[in-house]
């Protein structure tokens, strides 16, 4: 596929929806979902995690994943890394993209990774060294995630303040991307407005992507927000899959589907081919038929006479 394009959409289901699924997938569906969506046109996959099985079996194949993701052509292959362990494993395995997380809010990055931020900005410091010390053809690229940015299930609403200060921060120390994600689901459009304008101001050139969740209803629309202000990456998961930890039985992060739907009708290219993106449900429906699946334009179908963005450029 060599179209150009507008809004660089990434599949995160694989890891932000399994890794809260009780049940494993299997490897080899695993691949095959992976497969399908870079067949389906999706540039780059967050396949798994490298947390420590213990704490999440789902990742168990982390390595094998990653490895076989590779032999892709024309994927970027990324992996979440929740510290320098994490890193350490990517770069072993020498995965294009890591990215990294911590979170805005104190409460909530102690009780996750149990560090003070200040510890957390130096971890990433840390790992940022190491990638340099590898030739520069070999390193992968790091995105730095501010969990809570926009909203925490400890302290509420996180300062804008703080989102600035830790993406600078991250940013001064290396990060070649900045991921601002609606981690529980709280943001509204004119948050999001507000939080990305001013990170987007403080760190210039530097892509910075969002990352929103459903849970709540207010996604597509944070979308449309993000977009006024300059975004033009976004996570998604294949029909929405997955959830959150700290709202049981809601919805997980946004629709790839009908992200990719909304902006295709916007005008704006993604890439994706809609039709052979959606098919892929299925795939995904029988490996795991106990898994909620979400969205509309799999419910509706695409409209009459519908023409893609790629078909309008081309008329
Ligand atoms: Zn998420």
């Amino acid at each position: 596929m060599s179209m150009d394009i507008d809004v660089i959409v990434r599949e995160v289901g694989l890891r932000d929806g399994l890794q809260i699924h009780p049940t494993f997938m299997p490897t080899e569906r695993k691949l095959e979902w992976i497969r399908a969506e870079a067949a389906a046109g999706v540039s780059e996959i967050e396949v798994t995690s490298y947390v420590p099985a213990k704490l999440i079996p789902q990742f168990i194949d982390a390595e094998e994943v990653t490895v076989r993701a590779m032999e892709i052509p024309g994927l970027t292959v990324s992996a979440l890394i929740p510290n320098l362990r994490g890193a350490e494993r990517g770069l072993d395995l020498g995965v294009h993209k890591m990215n990294f997380v911590m979170s805005v809010s104190k409460t909530h990055n102690l009780k996750n990774v149990r560090r003070e931020r200040e510890e957390s900005v130096a971890d990433f410091k840390r790992i940022v060294e190491r990638i340099r010390e590898l030739p520069e053809g070999k390193r992968p690229k790091i995105c730095a995630g501010l969990a809570t940015a926009l909203g925490c299930s400890y302290e509420g609403r996180v300062p804008v303040d703080d989102v600035v200060r830790y993406a600078v921060q991250l940013a001064e120390a290396g990060a070649d991307e900045i991921a601002v994600p609606d981690t529980v689901g709280y943001a509204d459009p004119a948050q999001v407005r507000k939080v990305f304008t001013a990170v987007i101001a403080a760190l210039g050139k530097l892509p910075v992507a969002a990352h929103f969740h459903d849970t709540r209803g207010t996604g597509l629309a944070n979308v449309t927000a993000a977009l006024e202000c300059g975004v033009r990456r976004f996570d998604a998961s294949l029909a929405g899959i997955g959830g959150c930890p700290f709202a049981p039985g809601a919805t997980g992060n946004i629709v790839m589907d009908d992200l990719c739907f909304m902006l295709d009708s916007m005008g704006l290219r993604t890439g994706v081919d809609l039709e052979k993106l959606i098919a892929i449900r299925a795939l995904v429906r029988k490996t795991l038929p106990d898994i909620e699946m979400h969205g509309a334009i799999a419910r509706a179908g695409l409209p009459v006479h519908y023409k893609t963005a790629e078909q309008r450029v081309a008329a």
